[in-house]
């Protein structure tokens, strides 16, 4: 162990990321296949366009370029006033044209930022088909099954701003929430809807220059793999470079029974692809009215909720991050806080979500309401007793005092909140909520 820590404390790791999104969209990317292939028999949703038959023409869906552009602008990328497709050419036996229709030089989205991290671009592709390796009547085969081929999928792409695992994780996790706001897509790793691809280099403490090799893992479809690859490729390099060794630019596929990373081939450069503009698709221009729609789409994104969350409701910041995690969830608890004829809490209505994890689609938000009330007990509090919370209370809550005067509701609901945990939640809100009221009323005479 002792010997680990000293060598880390010589090298720095470099990481940059490619993570490819579907996107959920009705369609599939040139065709009108349904995009939807997940668990479906195979080779049931195909036609000649996304099973490349000569002559079949790609029409380019535009719910999915919009969805890449809301992608762009959400990461505080540049939006270029024109964009195009190109071919990317390459054989596989799941890619029937031979080449892919995927950006090149004039992506959908540059230059964006997303916390510290660097977007340096985010372009929109086809997903090619899928192999399956099997044996029939003793002979291994490879079968393919082209359902997925012409899936939407957008691609995006990090410089190698990051250094340290943890910084990859919370990205990684932080990008899957936003693509959910978004509503583009499910981004579920484990569906294969989101993918990740990282780059890792090895440097000295103290260069600056980039290492002149990086090492792009393939095939990883789990936050946890992502780590384990990366930790290994960390491992394997530095061993590397302590004997003296240079590491190879290379594609490493990521072996999931081993937990380690297996060379696939030295890495190909943009030039093996003899990319060229797709002469089937013209190029896209976008009016700044168009963009501006596009961009109204977009709705509040989680930071943003999660700071609203906290001034307008007085929760603490583990209580608005928790609540915001998922749109659903967050949507879920203003409805209840709106419920007018109510006297509960928007803090008790955060626990009751949090910590008695209420099945949300079960469970209406009046409902939750009404089983908080019911739970919350009616007993003997003596007058006495209550009058000498409600002053307590309103002396220590100036702030939301004030912010009541001046006609917002919700910090009446919150000083009710107060007078409840003031009470181990013996209380009656309504009570309460009558006290605080005649007491704020009378203080203001
Ligand atoms: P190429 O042009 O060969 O495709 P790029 O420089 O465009 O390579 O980078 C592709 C991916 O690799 C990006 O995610 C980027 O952040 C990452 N990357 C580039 N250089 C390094 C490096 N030295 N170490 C780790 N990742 C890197
Ligand atoms: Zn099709
Ligand atoms: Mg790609």
């Amino acid at each position: 162990m002792a010997h680990k820590m000293a060598k880390n404390m010589k090298y720095e790791t470099i990481i940059g990321l490619e993570v490819h999104v579907e996107l959920a969209t009705k369609s599939k990317m040139f065709c009108g296949c349904p995009a939807d292939h997940f668990g479906k028999a195979p080779n049931t949703i195909t036609c000649p366009v996304c099973l490349g038959l000569p002559g079949a023409l790609p029409v380019p869906n535009k719910k999915a370029v919009e969805s890449t552009i809301m992608l762009g602008l959400a990461l505080e990328c540049e939006i270029p006033l024109e964009s195009k497709f190109d071919r990317k050419h390459y054989f596989y036996p799941d890619l029937p044209k031979g080449y892919q229709i995927s950006q090149y030089d004039q992506p959908l989205a540059i230059n964006g930022s997303f916390g510290n991290v660097r977007i340096r671009r985010v372009h929109l592709e086809e997903d090619t088909g899928k192999l399956q390796h099997a044996t029939i009547e003793g002979e291994a085969v490879s079968l393919v099954d082209f359902n997925r081929s012409g899936v939407p999928l957008v691609e995006i792409v990090t410089e190698p701003d990051f250094r340290t695992l943890e910084e990859v994780d919370v990205f990684l996790k932080k990008l899957q929430q936003i693509i959910r706001y978004l509503g583009i897509s499910n981004a579920d790793m484990e569906k294969g809807s989101m993918r990740i691809e990282p780059s890792v280099s090895i440097r000295t403490l103290k260069t600056e220059e980039l290492p002149l090799y990086r090492v792009e893992i393939k095939n990883i479809n789990s936050f946890k793999f992502a780590r384990k690859a990366i930790e290994y490729e960390i491992e394997r390099q530095t061993e590397m470079l302590e004997s003296g060794e240079q590491p190879k630019q290379q594609t490493r596929g990521f072996v999931e029974s081993k937990g380690n990373t297996a060379a696939q081939r030295d890495k190909e450069e943009a030039h093996d692809y003899r990319y060229f503009p797709e002469p089937d698709i013209p190029p896209m221009r976008w009016k700044s009215s168009q963009l501006s729609a596009i961009s109204r789409q977009i709705g509040e994104l989680p930071d943003a909720k999660k700071g609203r969350f906290m001034k307008d409701y007085y929760l603490n910041d583990y209580d608005a991050t928790l609540l915001t995690e998922a749109r659903a969830r967050a949507e879920y608890f203003e409805k209840a806080v709106s419920i007018q004829s109510s006297v509960v809490s928007p803090k008790a209505i955060a626990n009751w979500i949090i910590n008695k994890k209420i099945d949300l689609e079960k469970v209406t938000p009046a409902q939750l309401l009404d089983q908080i009330l019911q739970s919350t007990q009616t007993t003997s509090v003596s007058d006495n007793e209550l009058e000498k919370i409600i002053k307590q209370i309103l002396s220590e809550n100036e702030k939301a005092v004030e912010d009541y005067k001046s006609g917002k509701d919700q910090a009446l609901m919150f000083l009710v909140g107060q007078g409840l945990k003031s009470l181990s939640q013996k209380g009656n809100a309504s009570i309460i909520r009558e006290r605080l009221i005649n007491a704020i009323k009378s203080s203001a005479q």
